[in-house]
């Protein structure tokens, strides 16, 4: 099997040389192990958090171990019940080409008529946290105005589509043309934040949406979230599901300087784990699978070819280079 291993804690933007490719020979299966040849591996912005050294909802990567991450693989030989050659799980073990685990930690594919990577991005954790953020942290409702940062990523992408569904105007803001582009051929009002500070975005949002917004669903902090509290109707709820202009950041985060929108607003801000809200899985993919299955929610993917470009691809998550999910295919 080769794997990665991370070499340090870094500070700042993680070199590319900090990731290091290693090779070991697995042994022969115990009862109840799976081996899994991976076809398609997940980077996300949380594994930056992971990067740090320090425990914060969830421990640290181990230096010089192998890495973790979602993963969609094939079983190629079982010695658990549930499992046979051939299965498709998704699982943990990413950042590596074969995996070699307990059966009970594997899960198997849903039946949906879907790509099998659709798993690790609109219909896996990344789509999950978008439903959760608009339905159960925001309580979207019908006609809100709806405000989402990094609006074309993985998860920004099926936030924008979920919250148009409901009718109220859709304001998304992201980096390069194309992603602007995207989000306009969808109808989706689309402000760029390169080169603005907070009041020039902020005179943006004005434009896109005079009424303010009901919610807003926040993934990069900084000054978006400051433009975006001057533009809060009363009642408005945020929900801080990212902070990443700041996950590569050495200083201390200088925090929005308008916070007493909230109190003339009467607006509520709350952070959330996707994590905690797993048990709500099976009704997120009951009602926002099939509409993918139909087509009628566009998932975007960015894809890197080959094991060896797991770090580039994670990295490149911080240029903004990716629209929608960033996924490696192995
Ligand atoms: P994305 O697919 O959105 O990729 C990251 C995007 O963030 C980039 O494409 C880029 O888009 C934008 N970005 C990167 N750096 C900056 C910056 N300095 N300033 C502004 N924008 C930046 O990733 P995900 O969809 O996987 O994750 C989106 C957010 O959701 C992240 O903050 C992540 O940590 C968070 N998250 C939280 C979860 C939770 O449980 N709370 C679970 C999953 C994700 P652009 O070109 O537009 O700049």
């Amino acid at each position: 099997s080769r794997f990665f291993t991370l070499r340090d804690y870094p500070t700042g933007t993680p070199p590319r040389e900090l990731f290091e490719l290693r090779q070991h020979e697995l042994p022969a299966l115990d009862e109840g192990e799976v081996r899994i040849r991976n076809t398609w591996l997940s980077v996300d912005p949380y594994m930056r958090g992971r990067m740090s050294g320090v425990r914060t909802y969830v421990a640290p990567f181990e230096l010089n171990a192998p890495m973790e991450g979602a993963a969609i693989g094939e079983v190629v030989e079982s010695r658990h019940t549930r499992f046979k050659a051939g299965d498709k799980v998704r699982h943990m073990a990413g950042w590596r080409d074969v995996a070699q685990l307990k059966g009970d930690v594997l899960e198997s594919l849903p039946d949906m008529d879907v790509p099998d990577q659709a798993y690790l991005g609109v219909l896996g954790m990344p789509g999950m946290t978008a439903w959760t953020g608009l339905n159960r942290i925001a309580n979207l409702r019908e006609g809100d105005n709806v405000l989402v940062s990094a609006a074309s990523g993985a998860v920004g992408s099926l936030a924008v589509q979920l919250a148009k569904a409901k009718g109220g105007t859709v304001v998304g803001i992201a980096g390069a043309a194309d992603k602007l582009e995207w989000l306009e051929q969808r109808d989706i009002h689309a402000v760029s934040y390169k080169g603005k500070d907070a009041r020039q975005l902020g005179a943006d949002l004005e434009d896109a949406c005079p009424e303010g917004f009901d919610v807003y669903f926040e993934n990069v902090g900084g000054d978006c979230l400051e433009a975006a509290l001057d533009h809060l109707k009363v009642g408005a709820r945020i929900a801080i599901c990212g902070l990443i202009s700041r996950y590569n950041s050495e200083a201390p985060d200088r925090g929005p300087s308008n916070l007493a929108n909230l109190l003339v607003q009467r607006a509520r801000m709350q952070g959330f784990i996707v994590a905690d809200h797993w048990t709500e899985y099976p009704h997120f993919l009951e009602e926002v699978g099939p509409r993918v299955a139909r087509g009628e929610i566009d998932y975007a993917e960015t894809v890197e070819e080959g094991l060896e470009r797991t770090p580039d691809a994670f990295l490149k998550l911080f240029e903004g280079a990716n629209r929608g999910k960033m996924l490696i295919r192995l």
